[in-house]
């Protein structure tokens, strides 16, 4: 198993957020995890992070057969976790270019590979840029400041294409996500996905979902997964709102 999460148990400020909460993700699968406002999916994102204001009270994550309580944000970083809004931060003084070009000799650093020169690290970011329709001026500026919505969408999964990923969770908060933007965010997933590395994609609406097919949909409720299935099981919820497929949807499996 590539990630597994097991019976996890977070709590913030002595309220229960996440409960036994578990989750197995292969290599080469992309799983939609949805749910209701408050239903704790952007919790979930920020524990696999590392962010550390929550309380883990029990439970195990493993991730490529590590344990990733024991490791920091940037060694989970490094191991090949990716999360959407990791550097959603706007740094003034900081260019994109080197930026970069930093996150992935660090990359190839831990896992014992030399480092990239600058030229050929130039010659891939361009490309890149090019395929995802950014242009070489947004290179010059500096992180995120005065980005546009889109702009910001095209940098994130630039970021994610460049430093490629195992794993990519994209916590794609209900904060208005314009059609654009979606496509975006799905055509880079669609043009990274492979057999060798795993997405796990966090939204409220099934809409992202018309661009980028699910091998698995969750259906978190109230800190835990109460239904699992395939990507039917999300234009099912679509039709009917969540509140409907809480009374019949989830007690039956015929629908
Ligand atoms: P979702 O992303 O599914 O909308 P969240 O993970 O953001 O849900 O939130 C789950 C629950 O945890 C909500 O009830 C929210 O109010 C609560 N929560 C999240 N973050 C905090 C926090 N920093 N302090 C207190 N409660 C929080
Ligand atoms: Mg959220």
């Amino acid at each position: 198993m590539f990630l597994t999460i097991k019976n996890l148990t977070v709590s913030i400020e002595e309220k229960k957020i996440l409960k036994n909460f578990s989750i197995e993700i292969n290599k080469g699968e992309i799983h939609a995890l949805m749910g209701p406002n408050g239903s704790g999916k952007s919790t979930l994102a920020n524990v696999l992070a590392g962010k550390e204001d929550y309380r883990i009270e029990s439970g195990e994550i493993i991730f490529k057969e590590q344990n990733l309580f024991n490791l920091n944000i940037e060694e989970r970083a490094q191991l090949g976790l990716f999360l959407a809004f990791q550097y959603p931060v706007e740094i003034p003084g900081v260019s994109i270019t080197p930026f970069l070009k930093s996150s992935i000799s660090s990359k190839l650093k831990t896992n014992g590979k030399d480092e990239i020169d600058h030229l050929e690290f130039a010659k891939i970011l361009r490309e890149k840029a090019n395929n995802l329709g950014i242009n070489s001026d947004m290179l010059k500026r500096a992180l995120n400041v005065g980005f546009s919505g889109g702009e910001k969408k095209r940098y994130e999964i630039l970021q994610m294409s460049i430093l490629n990923p195992d794993l990519a969770i994209l916590d794609e908060t209900d904060s208005g996500l314009d059609i654009d933007a979606l496509k975006i965010v799905t055509e880079g997933v669609n043009k990274l996905k492979n057999k060798n590395n795993s997405f796990l994609i966090i939204t409220h609406y099934q809409k992202l979902l018309d661009y980028v097919t699910p091998d698995y949909v969750h259906v978190m409720r109230d800190g835990s997964i109460v239904k699992s299935g395939d990507k039917s099981l999300a234009s099912r919820i679509e039709e009917s709102g969540y509140k409907f497929f809480w009374i019949y949807g989830s007690s039956t499996d015929i629908y």
